[in-house]
């Protein structure tokens, strides 16, 4: 298959793109178009044989349910049977943005957007590419990430064409996405509303609007809520440790790994704070990657993604990735690399 790669301006979409992605999607083909979270891989949410598309190309597992993005609250409507008061309270104060609502579905929602679950996911998305193209489209649009499943998340065009060029018709492409992050998935049935998936939008965020905000930790034996959460997810090619502790220290031992790395001949390379880069950069990594501030989550969240990609593009065997503070959109951070480096996290 043949893939268009389109430039697209993020901010005044071009008619004549959106026009072509709405006539793909419309005839039961994928899309890939930016959001402010990353970049989602789109397909007719009410057409089963499109949504099917979707968990080949990424090689997705099927009990692995996707989120419906929806351009206007009419369109949703016709998505969810129930709204609670804490939905109500959701939508109005965080949509369109980057927090999911899991809520009743009607019989509209085939059972494989849902993977046969009584729940679907929606959200409004910010960007102005998806929602103009989910508008002009006409319909809600089923979008996982437009990556290849397990692989790190794409959070630019060129992350996209990496994987799925060949394998679908169109990529948007307008650059970098803002957040960087996927969304909060928030369950908003009833109830104390549950963080199924920490993103975009903190816990503390969500609880200055509706008092308290429960975290969902699933144990073992209990049946997962948000199914795609035990899978391993956003994981790079290369072998991963997380490091967390006081910043010397973990600096030290970055030293030491490199050394170590170099030693074996492997390729290490280094995702830092600003703060430490200085420290890092004379310990020679092979790559020096600055997430961001440590006083800026919102600048480590939108890097992440580019960090692990560019691992993976320049072939580092080994990767240190340096842990940042929970709370806020830190909390979610440090579930994507938790989850990035195979649960192998060093407390130093
Ligand atoms: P992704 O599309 O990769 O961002 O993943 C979407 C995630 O949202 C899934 O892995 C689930 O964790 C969650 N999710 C989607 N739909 C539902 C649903 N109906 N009920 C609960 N969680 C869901
Ligand atoms: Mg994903």
């Amino acid at each position: 298959m043949l893939t268009k790669r389109s430039y697209i301006d993020g901010i005044h979409p071009e008619a004549e793109l959106l026009k072509e992605g709405a006539e793909w999607l419309r005839s039961g083909e994928l899309v890939a178009f930016p959001t402010e979270t990353v970049y989602g891989l789109g397909a007719n949410a009410l057409d089963a044989q499109a949504c099917e598309k979707i968990f080949r190309v990424k090689g997705r597992p099927q009990d692995n349910p996707l989120i419906v993005h929806v351009s206007s609250r009419a369109m949703a409507n016709s998505l969810v049977g129930s709204w609670s008061p804490e939905a109500e309270l959701c939508v109005e104060h965080f949509w369109p943005g980057p927090l999911t609502l899991v809520l009743p579905k009607t019989s509209i929602v085939p059972d494989i957007v849902t993977a046969g679950l009584a729940n679907v996911a929606v959200r409004m998305p910010s960007h102005p590419v998806a929602l103009a193209l989910i508008e002009e489209t006409g319909l809600p649009i089923a979008a996982p990430s437009a990556n290849l499943s397990g692989k790190p998340s794409p959070t630019s065009g060129r992350h996209v064409w990496r994987d799925l060029k060949g394998k679908i018709h169109l990529i948007l492409d307008a650059g970098a996405c803002q957040v960087g992050l996927e969304s909060t998935v928030l369950e908003v049935t009833g109830g104390v509303p549950t963080i199924l998936r920490p993103g975009g939008i903190s816990k503390e965020a969500l609880e200055e609007i509706l008092g308290e905000v429960r975290m969902n930790t699933p144990t073992e034996s209990q049946v997962p809520k948000a199914p795609g959460m035990k899978y391993r997810h956003y994981a790079p090619q290369g072998e991963m440790i997380v490091m967390i502790g006081h910043q010397e220290r973990v600096i030290q031992r970055m030293g030491q790994e490199i050394y170590k790395g170099h030693a074996r001949l492997k390729r290490v390379g280094v995702l830092c704070t600003l703060e430490s880069a200085p420290f890092l950069h004379n310990r020679l990594p092979d790559l020096l990657f600055v997430l961001g501030s440590r006083a800026r989550a919102d600048e480590v969240a939108s890097n992440l993604y580019e960090g692990l990609h560019l691992c993976d593009e320049r072939g580092m065997d080994i990767i240190l990735a340096e842990g940042i503070e929970e709370g806020g959109l830190g909390t979610a951070i440090m579930n994507r690399l938790q989850k990035a480096a195979g649960h192998r996290i060093e407390y130093i």
